[in-house]
């Protein structure tokens, strides 16, 4: 094996050199020795290895401490390996390539490296808003979504066509590269083939149906489960269900977004819902019993006699369950006071006599509250 390097000597430069200009020195070598700009360059392939390895021992300052100690003999040094791959360096210093924007090349030449060729691309992910009813969310339910998206084409098998053989654009990779000037110098893009759609292969007989992409647009109805317990703003993902990629390729996923109704009579507040009631002011005086209407059906609540508009009653687990949860909320009823508009004429007799029962009171009351009044500025 050959003799290593020195660290400092590989990225050129001092010992003192702060981290600063480790990181700039190493963007440098990278950026030169970048393995898109020299392909095939067994030379450049391994100084940019070596660039790595020296900036990842560098960059580190316990690394680096025990470096400038021992040397490459330092006990644990990790970097002695260094990197088996583009790959490993990508995902290493990727973003050392992203401040450059250096567009796809860098995490996507690692990416394509290790597969070899590039598959068919994958099919678009899809988004659908579901809106539920406090109701549904409540105890859960199955949805059907109705919804566009690429699905295979029958007629040609999802091949789409026959004749298939190796794409003379890109020679079967799927991707092309163009080369640009730049600040930087000279720059490598790749991008996905136009001509094959990056699945490597071209159609002598493209099938008419699907115009040679293996797949067609059709409307389809899918059921999704909600369970109980959702909120807005919570999605469910379907995987696999969105668009199928051109000509095999896998198909995106399908993000089902929950939305809430608004609900006439309930407002949600967490678990918990909230309701108000109008109930007549002679029941509100006297006392008695109040249907209220519940999620399920309705419960009967007793008013206590004298109750002041405003007061709530509680009424145990008649709220929302917990998502995966078994606690239930409860639900919150506001009682409010019922003033009759109109009066049968009977009622307006039994109102005038209560009202001259009242006024002897009344006015007493008033007398007291007028004496009270005097009394503090007097
Ligand atoms: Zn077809
Ligand atoms: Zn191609």
């Amino acid at each position: 094996m050959a003799k290593k390097r020195d660290y400092y000597e590989v990225l050129g430069i001092p010992k003192d050199a702060p981290a600063d200009e480790i990181k700039r020195a190493y963007k440098k070598m990278a950026m030169k020795y970048h393995p898109d700009k020299n392909p095939g360059d067994k030379q450049a392939e391994n100084q940019f290895k070596e660039a790595a390895e020296a900036y990842e021992i560098l960059s580190d300052q316990q690394k680096r401490a025990q470096y400038d100690r021992f040397g490459h003999d330092a006990p644990g040094m990790q970097g002695g390996q260094g990197f088996s791959s583009f790959e490993d360096i990508f995902s290493h210093f990727g973003d050392i390539f992203g401040d450059f924007g250096f567009g796809g090349a860098g995490g996507g030449r690692g990416r394509a490296g290790s597969r070899g060729k590039q598959g068919p691309p994958r099919g678009n992910d899809l988004q659908v808003r579901l809106p539920l009813s406090l109701k549904e969310i409540a105890f859960g339910t199955t949805k059907k979504i109705k919804l566009k998206r690429f699905r295979h084409c029958e007629k040609c098998a999802g091949k789409g066509g026959t004749g298939v053989k190796t794409c003379g654009t890109c020679g079967g990779m799927g991707q092309v590269r163009h080369i640009s000037q730049s600040l930087f110098g000279q720059m490598v893009n790749v991008s996905t083939c136009p001509d094959c759609a990056g699945s490597g292969e071209s159609i002598s007989n493209r099938c008419t149906h699907c115009t040679g992409e293996g797949r067609i647009r059709q409307e389809d109805t899918i059921e999704v489960k909600i369970p109980a317990g959702v909120s807005e703003g919570n999605y469910i993902k379907l995987r696999g269900e969105a668009d199928l990629g051109q000509r095999g390729g896998a198909a995106g996923d399908l993000i089902v977004l929950i939305a809430e109704k608004k609900d006439e009579f309930f407002v949600r507040n967490g678990t918990d819902l909230d309701c108000s009631i109008s109930v007549p002011v002679t029941k509100l005086v006297l006392g008695g019993s109040v249907r209220i209407p519940t999620l399920e059906s309705e419960v009967q609540i007793k008013i206590a006699a004298f109750s002041q508009p405003g007061r709530k009653y509680r009424i145990k687990d008649q709220g929302i369950p917990e998502l995966d949860g078994n606690r239930r909320g409860d639900l919150f009823v506001k009682i409010e006071a019922l003033i009759p508009e109109s009066l049968s004429s009977r009622e307006k007799e039994l109102y005038e006599e209560l009202a001259r029962i009242q006024s002897g009171t009344e006015a007493a009351r008033e007398e007291g509250f007028l004496n009270k009044i005097k009394a503090l500025f007097s």
